[in-house]
């Protein structure tokens, strides 16, 4: 199903996440409208699935976005503080940053120089605004230890795989908070773990995923 929502341009791949019901909701649905993928993605951006971006990364197929922002979506509320771990193209954070408005933040975090890089430009090109205010800012680090500069989050979106219950990244979630990361190795599953206002952790599994691993630079770049 997930797999027919492509388009000829960002409106229609939109139109068909929406008609598919996989992305509901006005927030998603305007920030997946106002940030175009094609502005991330030079190869088939409004096609409806991953696409390599080098250094062994993809970009996540459009519905994969689309279901994790629907799913974070009471963490990506206006003002509210956000990491994007293997942020990758940058789209998403893009995405995310639409969500947190003006007064919200978003630390997006790959390990890849060149990939920051790219999503840099991306950003100063068509979102110029974004970076110069400090709504959004992209960092080189491991994403495996979070980034401690800006934590507590209201939400981390991981888009790459964790071997396993990434517990750092959970000590920087806020209480309330909420985490939507894919875990494991040969077969992975997309984990939202939710932080209570008490800080106790619960965890739900959404779906069968994937995705690349959460690794360091040299691995992937030889996968
Ligand atoms: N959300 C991104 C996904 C990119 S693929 C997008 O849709 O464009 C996963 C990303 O995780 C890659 O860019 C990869 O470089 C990055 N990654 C893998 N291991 C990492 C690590 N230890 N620290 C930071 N980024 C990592």
């Amino acid at each position: 199903m997930a797999w027919s929502c492509s388009g000829n341009t960002n409106d229609e791949l939109v139109a068909r996440l929406t008609e598919k019901h996989i992305i509901k909701s006005e927030p998603v649905i305007s920030a997946m409208r106002a940030v175009d993928r094609g502005h991330f993605v030079d190869y088939q951006p409004y096609q409806d699935s991953p696409q390599t971006i080098g250094y062994g990364a993809t970009i996540s197929a459009p519905h994969m976005h689309g279901y994790a922002l629907e799913n974070l979506k009471p963490y990506l509320q206006s003002g509210m503080n956000v990491l994007d771990v293997g942020s990758g193209s940058g789209y998403l954070t893009a995405c995310m940053a639409a969500m947190v408005g003006t007064s919200g933040r978003v630390v997006g975090i790959d390990h890849i120089p060149e990939l920051v890089d790219a999503s840099k430009k991306a950003l100063d090109r068509h979102y110029p605004e974004w970076l110069k205010s400090g709504r959004i800012r992209m960092i080189v680090g491991d994403g495996r230890k979070g980034y401690m500069p800006d934590a507590p989050y209201d939400c981390i979106h991981v888009g790459a795989a964790s071997p396993s219950k990434p517990q750092e990244l959970l000590e920087q979630l806020k209480s309330p908070g909420r985490m939507f990361v894919p875990v494991g190795t040969s077969s992975q599953r997309i984990i939202v773990y939710d932080k209570d206002a008490d800080g106790n952790i619960s965890q739900a599994q959404i779906m069968g995923v994937l995705y690349v691993p959460l690794t360091d630079p040299d691995s992937q770049r030889t996968s």
